[in-house]
């Protein structure tokens, strides 16, 4: 009889908790560490104002909507904190997590040889086939107690590791000044919008109420975060909102309409990467409806929104923004703010700190006070990702490839291991749901990887394709608004289950796709 694998999942954030409860579903017994003391990862600590900016339809399981007492297109982050505390206990989630557990770091143990040996496997996990489950080697969770006192440190050895750490957390990025022109040269305070989250409500207001408050970022948390503060602050405080870059903002109306019609007919009309005669031809055709209808959005947002008047016409197509980023939805009260003066849009190349406020553009003339910099600067996602491997080689395999993971979740280098909630989407619920699906059918062998070079041979393919399409702007984790259909069409033909999940062919072409359609995926005899 096979000895019964170990499963170790590291977080229980959206991702940790979906994978978790696909694998109790097929029988394992998964062990779930968190370092905090809940669940939810970034929905648990976030500012006020937070909400989905993906419609509830497209940000839900599968098999577990959302309750109909929720009947907002875009739930809040209490709502969302609910909805998952639901879902863990529904399936029996939280008897699987040790909270206040933080991963220290993981290590491969191998029965015989050492790293090198690895770098002439020729088949995942040098099982010989492709297979989950190696003889070669089981990792080692180093785990630490978060609260206790003493800080106890305790090590498990797992066959199987799933990181579900996220990308949206724990390793700030800020950008980097030259000496004496940073932070440490302003006696403002200056925090990254992490810390500003982690607040509690009435420290966060205390901190930036009738304060010269200045946001650094352009995407969703700094908008949302600039908005928070011009609104408690009024005119009189306005908040500046220092940005580089000009992105595309859609109104959370215009947001809901696209995200809940992506159809296969729209996904017809993009490339795709090692397409066939057939999709080719297809999308040659196609396409110039989909970028008509895309500068008519460019169009519209630009009759809607003073986007001339405030300097913040972006330099790239929407298209583009498709291809490199979430488009930020933006609040309702974003222009109104501008309008009034409570928001000041400033769009530059650089700043740097002085005594008392910002050097804008680093010209002379430009001095602005200010009294709290906030930055809204983003993650180093690919740093928290390889800190977490205490062995140079594996740091080595995140560091020196650029191309994605193979099907968003598994690197051909690293055995024994897969990475959920690195495939940032439009929404990362709905693409890490199914690739704990394909996960769990791969854990429970109902197939087998390719070879190492087919896998990365795919994930280049993958890397050209989106080179192509988001240029200089490219980001190895994201997976594409325009492909998430074909994404889930590749995961179904692994798993071979059928990908068409519509009952008719039109509904197949024009009916939109979401999380539900893949409710009951079974593999076809
Ligand atoms: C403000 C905000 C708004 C967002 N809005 C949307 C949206 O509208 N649509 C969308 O699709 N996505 C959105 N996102 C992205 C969001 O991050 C994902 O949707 C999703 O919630 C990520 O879940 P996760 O479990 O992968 O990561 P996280 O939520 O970051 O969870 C990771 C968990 O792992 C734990 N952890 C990390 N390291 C360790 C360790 N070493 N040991 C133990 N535990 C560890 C953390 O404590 C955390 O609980 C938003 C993100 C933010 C910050």
């Amino acid at each position: 009889m096979q000895p019964k694998r170990r499963v170790a999942i590291i977080g229980a954030g959206t991702s940790g908790l979906v994978a978790c409860k696909h694998l109790i579903e097929k029988g394992f017994d998964p062990v779930v560490f968190e370092a905090h003391g809940t669940i939810g990862g970034v929905w648990s600590r976030t500012f006020e104002s937070t909400k989905l900016q993906t419609p509830k339809q497209l940000y839900q399981f599968s098999d577990f909507p959302w309750p109909a007492s929720v009947t907002e297109t875009f739930p809040n982050h209490e709502q969302m904190m609910d909805y998952l505390h639901s879902y863990a206990s529904h399936f029996g989630i939280l008897q699987k997590i040790k909270f206040n557990c933080k991963v220290t770091g993981i290590d491969y143990v191998m029965e015989s040889g050492n790293e090198q040996g690895m770098t002439d496997w020729k088949t995942w996990s040098g099982s010989g086939g492709g297979r989950p489950f190696s003889s070669c080697g089981k990792w080692n969770v180093v785990v630490q107690d978060t609260v206790a006192a003493c800080a106890s440190v305790e090590v498990y050895q797992v066959d199987f590791v799933i990181l579900c750490i996220g990308m949206f957390s724990d390793l700030p990025k800020v950008p980097e000044f030259p000496f004496k022109e940073g932070p440490e040269a302003f006696e403002g305070k200056v925090l990254h919008s992490m810390d500003y989250a982690m607040m509690d409500r009435g420290l966060m207001a205390a901190l930036t109420r009738e304060k010269r408050v200045t946001v650094v970022g352009s995407q969703k948390s700094a908008i949302d975060i600039a908005v928070e503060v011009a609104k408690r602050n009024g005119s009189r405080y306005p908040c500046m909102l220092l940005f580089k870059t000009a992105h595309w903002k859609i109104p959370s109306s215009l947001t809901a309409f696209i995200f809940i019609h992506l159809n296969r007919f729209m996904e017809f009309m993009v490339h795709k990467p090692g397409e066939g005669f057939f999709l080719w031809l297809l999308a040659v055709l196609l396409s110039p409806l989909g970028a008509l209808f895309l500068k008519l959005v460019e169009t519209y947002l630009k009759w809607k929104y003073p986007l001339k008047k405030y300097n913040i016409v972006p330099d790239h197509s929407l298209l583009e923004q498709f291809a490199f980023g979430v488009t930020p939805t933006l609040p309702s009260n974003f222009f109104h703010a501008v309008e009034e003066g409570s928001l000041i849009l400033k769009k530059l190349p650089s700043f740097h700190f002085c005594h008392t406020g910002l050097i804008l553009d680093g010209g002379a003339n430009s001095y602005h006070p200010t009294d709290v910099v906030i930055f809204a600067t983003g993650y180093e996602t690919d740093e928290k990702l390889k800190n977490i491997f205490s062995s140079n080689y594996f740091q080595k395999c995140l560091a020196g490839t650029s191309y994605p993971l193979y099907r968003e979740c598994i690197h051909p280098r690293i055995p024994q291991l897969a990475i959920l909630g690195y495939a940032d989407s439009p929404s990362v619920l709905y693409t890490t749901e199914m690739r704990s699906k394909w996960l769990v059918q791969f854990l429970t062998g109902q197939f087998e990887l390719p070879t190492i070079r087919e896998m990365e041979d795919e994930a280049r393919k993958w890397e050209r394709w989106m080179r192509r399409h988001a240029r200089d702007k490219y980001k190895r984790y994201r997976v594409s608004v325009m492909l998430q259909i074909y994404c889930n069409d590749q995961l179904c033909q692994d798993m071979r289950c059928n990908p068409r999940r519509k009952n008719s062919l039109l509904a197949e072409l024009f009916a939109s796709y979401g999380p539900s359609d893949y409710q009951n995926l079974t593999p076809e005899s």
